[in-house]
């Protein structure tokens, strides 16, 4: 990726893509997790994002790292569920990934977010298969790192969102191992993950926003 980097605003901008597309999506987030989990998922996310945006809008928050803080800090006090401290875990770790620098190049940025769904992983403990936001995330930052120098910015977060999109929907037919899901053993296959599903939105919105 080349070009002018990713500074503050621009992180704003993608934070601020995200939240439109949960609540765009709200209705789609708890059916699925009706279908596997407690239909709370499109409620969580929807509360935590309405939250981030308003602390985006107090505009304390300077500098990516602070952004990012910021908006982990948020999401884990505002989300219930299991996906309040996943998504807040994920923006922390990026957030110390970052530091105070003021503005990341692609690199910077793929291994932020790296950081970020390393940190899910600790806090979380999944793998790969067992039908969580991870199997979206990590398809997501393997492409964006291998399209990393051949490909533009807008290039690489577009096969980075196409990869979170098609490790979404490879979620469906796999049997939960990890959180509320697992507790429905086989009855858990052929559903999409919710996790995945709100993940994938999160990758998308870097590649509208960051290109
Ligand atoms: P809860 O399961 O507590 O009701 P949510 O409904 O908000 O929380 O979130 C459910 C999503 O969280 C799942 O679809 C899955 O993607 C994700 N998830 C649950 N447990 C884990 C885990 N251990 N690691 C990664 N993701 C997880
Ligand atoms: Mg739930």
């Amino acid at each position: 990726m080349a070009g002018a980097g990713i500074d503050a605003a621009a992180l704003d901008r993608w934070i601020r893509a995200f939240a439109a597309a949960i609540t765009e999506h709200e209705a789609e987030l708890t059916r699925l997790d009706s279908a596997i989990g407690d239909a709370d998922h499109g409620a969580n996310m929807t509360r935590g994002l309405k939250a981030v945006v308003a602390k985006l809008d107090d505009g304390a928050a300077t500098g990516p790292g602070a952004l990012l803080k910021q908006t982990g800090m948020t999401l884990v006090s505002t989300v219930g569920g299991a996906s309040g401290p996943l998504y807040g875990t994920f923006f922390l770790r990026m957030a110390t990934a970052v530091g105070d620098t003021d503005t990341l190049d692609g690199a910077a940025f793929a291994a932020a977010l790296r950081a970020g769904v390393e940190g899910v992983v600790a806090r979380g403990k999944a793998e790969a298969g067992d039908k969580t936001m991870y199997d979206a995330l990590a398809p997501a930052v393997d492409a964006l790192d291998a399209a990393l120098g051949g490909e533009d910015a807008a290039g690489a977060l577009s096969a980075a969102a196409a990869a979170a999109a098609a490790g979404r929907d490879a979620t469906t037919p796999m049997q939960a191992r990890k959180g509320r899901a697992s507790y429905l053993g086989e009855r858990s296959v052929g559903h999409q993950d919710p996790g995945a599903t709100s993940a994938a939105l999160l990758v998308q919105a870097a590649a509208d926003t960051l290109g």
